[in-house]
């Protein structure tokens, strides 16, 4: 299979490459490396199967022609991060909705197999837990920031299925929950690995809100391999579907984990959301999947355990050989009382 991956430099687009490429597909990647990194996939340039562009999906061009050459496309290429979404409403909107809408057209002229990542995020504040695909979306108001990542990936949903409906295009959308492990930047504000570099660093472990809040990890390799089956399957087209794990875990319960899990002395300080994203921002207290479907059309559940995923990003952490103090920061710090314009945090 030749497999264009969009955002094939980031996170998760490098190790579904990495993934492709173990089982003989010719991978493509294209990446404008905005987020995504060439040390992601430095260890793969060697393979003769694996082919990269650093480019923009705006060259349209480029990507028409890496469409054609391809038999499906992973569409991943995406702004994501709820700190890079507060701080860039703007770019997250055009980013994600314009993006789709380059690779489904580009896709549409011979109907080409298109995956597209959304995002677990689009749910919302629903307190209907477990989400189940059909559930309704509850987003809060549009004059909070958050909010327009959740609606971006939306109509990003709505564009790939009506590709699928009006133009017969296949189409398969994902919904990913909460994927971690190596890799992952804490720069756009993703707990796991911010929480890791703080922890190593023996800086503070930076619990926002209460830290009652719950979210299920999932690690990459387990999603990259229902993503691979969902395509294979030939069953997911026209279908949205949940990716992740179902293991619940709080916000404070995994900063002690990570703290005991890296030997680290670190403190956990709470900060309130306002200091630690916007004044008025909205979390959910609980997201977790339904995994049913997942589990029909793939026969799939994941299968790294919460441990086992905490230490896999501390390994990588710690593999990155770096001396001491120059771990990764720990990139995402609330805002001062200052800047915030409000009290202290405690
Ligand atoms: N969070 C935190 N400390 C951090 C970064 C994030 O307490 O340094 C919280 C965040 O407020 C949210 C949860 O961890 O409640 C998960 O955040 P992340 O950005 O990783 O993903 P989300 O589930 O919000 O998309």
């Amino acid at each position: 299979m030749r497999a264009l991956i969009t955002g094939g430099a980031g996170f998760i687009g490098s190790h579904l490459a990495e993934a492709l490429l173990a089982r003989g597909d010719d991978v493509f990647i294209l990446d404008d490396l905005s987020t995504g990194s060439v040390e992601n996939v430095r260890h793969l340039k060697n393979n003769p199967k694996f082919h990269y562009v650093f480019d923009s999906l705006q060259n349209r061009h480029l990507l028409a022609e890496m469409v054609d050459e391809s038999d499906v496309v992973f569409h991943l290429a995406a702004a994501v991060g709820v700190r890079l979404i507060v701080e860039s409403p703007v770019r997250t909107i055009e980013t994600n909705v314009n993006g789709t809408q380059l690779v489904l057209d580009a896709a549409s002229k011979k109907r080409k197999l298109v995956f597209t990542a959304s995002t677990s995020e689009v749910y919302g504040k629903s307190t209907n837990v477990p989400f189940c695909e059909d559930s309704d979306l509850v987003l809060g108001a549009t004059t909070k920031g958050r909010w327009s990542y959740a609606a971006s990936k939306a109509l990003d949903e709505f564009l790939g299925l009506s590709y699928w409906k009006e133009k017969k295009v296949p189409v398969i959308v994902a919904r990913f929950f909460n994927t971690v492990g190596p890799r992952q930047t804490g720069r756009y504000g993703m707990v796991l690995p911010n929480f890791v570099s703080q922890a190593l660093a023996g800086a503070p472990i930076t619990v926002f809100g209460t830290g009652k809040q719950s979210r299920c990890f999932c690690h990459v390799h387990d999603a990259v391999e229902a993503v691979i089956r969902l395509v294979d399957s030939g069953r997911a087209v026209g279908e949205v579907v949940n990716v992740g794990s179902d293991q619940e875990i709080t916000i404070e319960q995994l900063a002690q984990s990570v703290k005991e899990r890296a030997e680290s002395s670190s403190e956990i300080v709470y900060f309130p959301y306002d200091q630690a994203y916007e004044p008025g921002f909205e979390d959910m207290l609980r997201r977790v999947p339904s995994l049913k479907k997942l589990f029909t059309i793939t026969q799939f559940s994941p299968r790294a355990s919460l441990q086992a995923i905490i230490d896999s990003v501390i390994a990588h952490f710690r593999d990155k050989r770096k001396p001491l103090g120059e771990v990764e920061t720990p990139v995402f710090l609330p805002r001062t009382a200052n800047e915030a314009g409000e009290a202290v945090a405690p």
